[in-house]
């Protein structure tokens, strides 16, 4: 089998030829996305502030050519041992290449289904600090024994590439799949993530536990959920996002209201789904500190947003979406901000795009200013 070896991380990698010579890597023999390797970074540095504070074994039930799950035993640091599944032995037998180039010990394989994976794991002594589900597709078939294979406190992070199903194409595959529907707007990657982690946290609602998301990203073509396992529910965050199409307003809510508080229009709504946070602003405070050691600070612009907007309200504006509502162009992002603070109400930047913002303010509020404020930018 044509194999090469590259360097990810600190860590030196087996994955298949065929993978970093085309554009499309292909899925056989094995999977390996060299583009994701984003996604990768931030999975260590996650792993590696969680694993700060809890010890145990880290999981990967689908870790394919074992990218991701060598470079926390790699990087990560304080793990006891790192067990890397995958049904395609000719993934695994990359990895097992992989460990031994890295010198390390105390990873364990095997060639399970996902489920039987982590099945074994669901006994006493032999749950999972730290559990990821990395499917093609949607994750949710795997949420119940995913969580079932944790121990509390321990920290459940899945991949969702159903982009179709959770972005508004397919309502009755998305209610069927996450029990929620998801709304097409300009803040749908929120929706989507929203929607995996109501999902996650629906299931584990089911089993007497809860889940609190720690950190939540969209990229390309996939979402990812990182949460953390409660022993009990813990208090309600199941909602919707209810939205006004005639203006512009939003907000998370335990009720579906079908008209807008503030003009009486029409209201849509997106889910049921997470209304919690996103981010825990401590632990993205560790995955930053852990990010200026280890890739001298590469991911640090990325974090500070997500540490900025953790305790903001849910669905973001973008500056197109409002300035076409406002008849103008749109302005900086920078002074949109200041200018929303300027007027008392609260404003960040939204990791989720490079031109949404979130803030308290009323939508007539948000238009008004985004006029006010693509004016000013002209004048300086
Ligand atoms: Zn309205």
């Amino acid at each position: 089998m044509d194999a090469v070896r590259i360097v990810e991380g600190n860590t030196r990698l087996v994955v298949p030829a065929g993978s970093v010579s085309g554009v499309v890597p292909p899925r056989r023999p094995a999977f390996f996305n060299p583009r994701a390797r984003r996604t990768r970074d931030l999975a260590v540095l996650a792993a590696g502030a969680h694993a700060e504070e809890h010890s145990g074994a880290y999981l990967d039930a689908m870790a394919g050519v074992g990218a991701r799950g060598l470079r926390v035993a790699a990087e990560a640091g304080s793990y006891d041992e790192v067990f890397l599944n995958d049904s395609n032995p000719h993934a695994v037998g990359m990895a097992r290449q992989s460990a031994a180039l890295n010198g390390l010990e105390r990873v364990v394989f095997s060639t399970m289904e996902a489920c039987r994976f982590l099945s074994e794991h669901s006994v006493r002594g032999g749950r999972g600090a730290a559990v990821d589900v990395d499917p093609f597709g949607s994750p949710a078939s795997y949420l119940d024994c995913a969580l079932r294979a944790l121990q509390y406190g321990g920290m459940l992070a899945v991949t969702a590439t159903d982009l179709q199903v959770l972005g508004g194409l397919h309502d009755a595959a998305c209610r069927r799949i996450y029990g929620g529907v998801p709304l097409r707007t300009v803040y749908g990657a929120e929706t989507a993530v929203r929607l995996v982690a109501g999902c996650m946290s629906a299931v584990a609602g089911r089993l007497g536990m809860g889940i609190s998301v720690v950190y939540a990203e969209s990229h390309m073509h996939y979402y990812r959920v990182y949460a953390n396992l409660l022993p009990k529910p813990g208090s309600p965050r199941l909602g919707y996002i209810v939205h006004c199409a005639r203006c512009g307003g939003r907000r998370a809510s335990d009720a579906y209201a079908s008209t807008c508080g503030s003009c009486g229009g029409d209201t849509k709504a997106a889910g049921p789904l997470w209304t919690g946070p996103l981010f825990d602003a401590d632990f993205v405070d560790k995955m930053a500190l852990r990010d200026a050691g280890q890739n001298g600070g590469a991911y640090a612009p990325y974090l500070e947003k997500c540490r900025r907007e953790a305790a903001m309200p849910a669905a973001f504006y973008t500056l197109d979406e409002m300035a076409s509502r406002a008849g103008t162009g749109p302005p900086p992002l920078r002074i949109m901000l200041e200018s929303l603070r300027g007027e008392g109400f609260s404003a960040e930047a939204t990791s989720f795009s490079p031109t949404g913002f979130r803030t308290d303010a009323p939508a007539a509020d948000v238009c008004r200013i985004v006029s006010s404020a693509k004016s000013h930018a002209h004048k300086v």
